[in-house]
Parts: structure tokens; sequence; C-alpha cells
């Protein structure tokens, strides 16, 4: 039967595919494709564990002493038939043989699969055997156990002909932002998870990927049946499961529409951004790791405006890149965008983006103090400053080979501007007095925490230019955790608050003649790309798929025309209806303009 689950849309699109549930609560395994050469070793070493786990519980039958309970006895009898049962073994080597599941993963997807036969039981006694398969399925995973780190880890991306034919779709408890990124380039058409926020990092990480998401669809790994059929609309935040034909043609309709309307963007690569009215924008990319600048380029990005960069410093069992090996990434990013500026932005580690592949879930039992407060982004490079110049260091060498600027993320007072400033003048210092090549870089700080933008002028005065970070800005005005879903309806970008005190940045730092641009996520909205350049905003930054959307706005857009705009939604208790009024109007104007 058809089932619908509600959650919040993070990246646009349909996808139809069949369900790959990983890391289900309740067993928690390595979760990997295998290529094709390696089927018959992966069955080889699922007979080799099913043949342990015989011998085991026949020397089990075989110790019990004669006074035992006969229960006993009867119990290992039914988990020696269980494990010899066709259901469990045959279908197992199903989903090895035919989605190229590790056998890990194989086991727990025919468990979650024998979970619900037995759940539907009528009969009690039967119903209750599922604890006996949850045992011996246990117990083969233990027997599989040959490595050391026994930590879910998302499907890794299979060999190319190891690639499945039907499109599959990702529904998971909740993924790390890390995880998230292995995902690049996989087989996934989509994703849905049951936690998270729109802007938690995990969603922006999804957004990258440019492929249909839902997050916070709280019961959808429970709802989802391993194998199912599925649809992600993701934009309107919806799953469907087990779609009816008339559904399915509905949704196959509307991703051929967008797969043309993509194509269509796609030929704005070359034009460059500029407004009805003359003015020229520059359009910049968002990205995690060096390869992505490919996808910026060819999305026609004039560079990077963000290098998270903190992601070369996750999953790697505690021990952090060194200075080479940065510095082999950031020149990398210098190189590939071919004399295009390269921001970087030094670590922003903790809150939802811990070191290891933590999950909000994982989070959320860890830690019983809010992270997103504590020791985060500069907070961190500032309590380890050998860390933090080491950092440093890597990206002004990097700097001799292109145009760099170094950003910082999360300063919120004068004395993290002194000691950032000091540690950066060391550094320079030290390159000066050695024979290594380093070059120049402008300075940007991120705006991001409302004390920042309220003392912009001192920002100002120290930095060549400021970047706002509107998801921590949206977060920490409305002190909303932007990775909780349960207080996601009140995570709100038009929140009077939120627009104001953009709108005094963006005005303050071009009054001042300093670089202003948005990296945050509203960057990428088309809803707000118009009022952003009636503020004044000419630099946009975010992900390479949302940039020819956000091109085609601004050459339709006439700055003198959108003028009013700000005063407009300044005086409205609700920006985001006045704006949808201003922009009926405006329509209804030109509609009768075309009549005359
Ligand atoms: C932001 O906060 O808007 C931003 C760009 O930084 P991040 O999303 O990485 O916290
Ligand atoms: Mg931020």
């Amino acid at each position: 039967m058809s089932l619908q689950v509600f959650g919040l849309p993070v990246s646009r699109g349909v996808a139809i595919g069949r369900a790959v549930l990983v890391a289900s609560s309740r067993v928690d395994v390595a979760h990997y494709f295998i290529s094709p050469s390696e089927i018959h070793a992966e069955l080889r070493r699922l007979r080799r564990a099913r043949d342990l786990v015989d011998a085991e519980l026949e020397s089990l039958k075989r110790d019990i002493p004669g006074d035992a309970p006969t229960e006993l006895v009867a119990l290992l009898d039914v988990h020696l038939m269980l494990l010899r049962d066709d259901a469990l073994a045959e279908a197992t080597r199903h989903w090895i043989v035919e989605r190229h599941y590790n056998a890990e993963w194989a086991l727990s997807a025919q468990l979650e699969v024998l979970g619900r036969q037995f759940d539907e039981m009528e009969d009690e006694y039967l119903r209750e055997r599922k604890a006996d398969v949850e045992q011996v399925v246990e117990r083969l995973l233990r027997a599989l156990d040959t490595r050391a780190d026994h930590r879910p880890v998302p499907p890794a991306v299979p060999a190319s002909d190891g690639q499945s034919e039907t499109p599959l779709v990702l529904v998971a408890s909740d993924i790390s932002p890390a995880d998230m990124l292995q995902f690049k380039g996989s087989v996934f058409t989509g994703f849905v998870t049951d936690v998270g926020g729109r802007n938690s990092h995990t969603a922006i990480v999804a957004r990258s990927l440019d492929i249909p998401a839902v997050v916070g669809a709280r019961e959808a790994s429970r709802l989802v049946r391993q194998d199912d059929w599925v649809i992600i609309d993701g934009d309107s935040g919806l799953l469907i499961v087990d779609p009816s034909p008339i559904v399915l043609d509905e949704y196959r309709f509307r991703q051929r529409e967008a797969s043309l309307e993509r194509e269509r963007l796609a030929r704005l690569r070359h034009r460059p951004a500029v407004t009805l009215d003359g003015q020229r924008v520059e359009l910049l990319a968002n990205i995690e790791l060096p390869g992505d600048c490919s996808a910026a380029l060819q999305a026609g990005a004039e560079g990077v405006g963000l290098f998270r960069s903190e992601f070369l410093f996750m999953n790697r069992d505690g021990s952090l890149p060194d200075e080479d090996e940065q510095f082999e990434a950031y020149r990398s990013a210098v190189l590939a965008m071919e004399g295009l500026p390269v921001t970087i932005r030094t670590v922003d580690i903790g809150a939802d983006k811990p070191l290891d592949r933590m999950t909000v879930n994982e989070l959320r039992h860890e830690h019983t103090l809010n992270p997103a407060l504590g020791l985060r982004a500069i907070r961190w490079s500032l309590a380890d400053p050998a860390m933090f110049e080491v950092q440093l260091r890597a990206v002004l060498r990097a700097a001799a080979f292109g145009p760099v600027k170094l950003l910082f993320p999360m300063l919120s007072c004068l004395e993290e501007i002194r000691a950032t400033l000091a540690s950066l003048a060391r550094v320079r210092q030290q390159l000066d007095g050695s024979a290594t090549a380093f070059g120049a870089v402008e300075v940007g700080a991120m705006i991001e925490i409302p004390a920042a933008a309220l003392i912009l002028p001192t920002f100002l005065r120290h930095f060549d230019f400021v970047s706002l970070g509107t998801n921590d800005l949206i977060q920490y005005t409305l002190a909303i955790d932007r990775a909780d879903e349960s207080v996601a309806h009140l995570y709100d970008p038009w929140h009077p608050a939120v627009l104001s005190l953009i709108a005094q940045t963006i005005r303050q730092a071009r009054a001042a003649g300093k670089g202003v641009s948005v990296c945050g996520e509203m960057a990428g909205d088309s809803d707000f790309t118009e009022w952003l350049l009636a503020l004044g905003l000419r630099t946009f930054s975010m992900h390479p798929a949302q940039l020819p959307a956000i091109k085609q706005r601004i050459l339709r857009a006439d700055t003198h025309r959108l003028r009013t705009l700000p005063e407009l939604l300044a005086e409205s208790e609700d920006p985001r209806a006045a704006l949808r009024r201003w922009s009926m109007a405006r329509q209804h104007a030109s509609a009768e303009i075309k009549v005359a």
C-alpha cells in the first residue's frame, strides 16, 4: 500500500528508485558496495561465517549438561534450523549477488525483511521467533567481523562495472556530514533521513551533491523496507513509499521537465551575470573538497567564495592533516580554478560537524551541553594556536600559486579578531624569514553571529572583506539549532531580525568600501536574489548546482526597479508576505503593459 511521509525539503528535484536502508538503528554494521569480481569472495566469507556459527551452535548443544532444561536444546535447534533455512541463507546471497552489498549489509538487509514478516504473523509463538532470527544474525555478524572498525559507514562508490541498473535511493535514520560527502558521484539518486534541519551541515552537503533530498522525515527509516520503490520529492519534502502507477507517471513527467529546465539553464554558463540595468554580479562557488572545483567551473563560477576546509579534517580517526597535506589540497584547488580567486575558510569544526563521523543522533546522546555554542570554528582554532598556524602556513604557501583569500569563521569580538590576526602575522613573519614561497592574501571575516553584525565597524577596520554566513546568523539570531528537526519550523530566514542584520551588514560594508558577499544558503535561494541585489550585494557564493538558476534571476532583474524593495520589507512585520504581494503586483503590471 502506498504511503506518504512528510519531511523538510533540502535539495530540489525528484528521485525515483529502490530504497537502500543504511545503518538501521538496530544493527550497526559496515555498509559498502563490492565490485562484481568480489562477489565470490564475499559469498565465501558468508559461507565461512555460517559454518563457524553452525559449528558453534552444534558444540553448544553437545556441551549442554544432562540436567539442563530441555527448552535449551530446543532453542539451539531452532537457531540451527533458522541458520540453515533458505529464507536467511539464499535471500542474503541475493543481496550480495544482485545488489552487490557486502555480507554484513546483506545480512542486516535480510534481517529487516524477515523482521517485518515476523511482525505481521498472527501466531504469538511464531511472532516471538523474530528474536531468534536476530540472535542468529548477530552471531553471523560477529563471525564475519574481522575488522577492528565496527562503525557503520555509508556505501562506497562501487566500481563502474558494479553499477546497478536500478536507481537507488538512500534511506537512513541519520548521516554525518562527512559520510554524506562520500556520496559524491555515488550511485544514489536521492536520499532521505529521519532527523536533521534544512540547514544542518548534512543537508548542505546533500544540496551540494545536487540530488533530491528530504531530511527530518521522522519515521522514514522505520516505514520504508529494504528495496521498496520510493519517490523523493525534494521540492515539497515528501517521501512516497510504494507509489501507485498514476503517481509514478506524474513524477516521471516532473523528472523529465526538471531535466529539460536544467539543460536550458546550463546554456547560461558562459553569460556574465549582469542585470538588465548593467550591474555586474560576481557568482562564486561553495566547495567542500578541491575535487569540487570542476563542478564549480562547469557551472560557470567565477571563483570559490567558500572552501569549507573542515572536510579535509574529518573522518581521520583523530589525526589531523599536516601542513604539507593541507598545502597540497589548497594548492590543487587554486590550480584547478585557473587564476580565479579561491576563498579558503579556516576549519569550522564543532557543533554538527564533528571530527569523527558522528551523526546528529549520536551527538545528541554524547553531549548534554550545546555544542553549537561551544568550542567551534575559530574558537577551536584559537584554542590550539600551533595547529591553527599549521593551517595558516599551508594557505599562505598555496597563495603562491594563484589568488587566495583567507576567511575566518564565527568571530564574535575584538579579542578573537586580535588573536586571529596575531597568529596570521606570526606565520607571515616565519615564512618571511624562511626560504619558503608564499603569497599575499586578502583577509576576511564571516559575519554569522549577531554580535559580529552589531559591531561591524570593528570588523571593517580589521578586515579586507566580510562574508555573511546566513545559516549560522539565522541559528544564532533566533536561538534555533539548525540541525534539530524538532525546531525546524522556527528556523526562519524571513524573520525581520535576520533581514535587518543582513541589510545593515551589506550597507555598512559597501559604505566603508569593503568587499561583502553572502556565502550562506540564502545566496542560492532565488526567493532572496532581488532583495539582496536591491541592498547592493554584488557577490553571491553558493553550491555550483544552484548557480544557473540564480544567474537567470539576476539576468532578469533591474536594480532601479528594485529600489523600494528593502524599505518595503523592513517596514513589514511579515516580510515574506510583503515580498509575495510586491511580486504579484509587478507581474500584474507587466501583464497589463503587454495587453496594452
Ligand atoms: C553559514 O553559516 O552560513 C556558513 C556559510 O557556514 P557553515 O554553513 O559552514 O556553518
Ligand atoms: Mg557558519
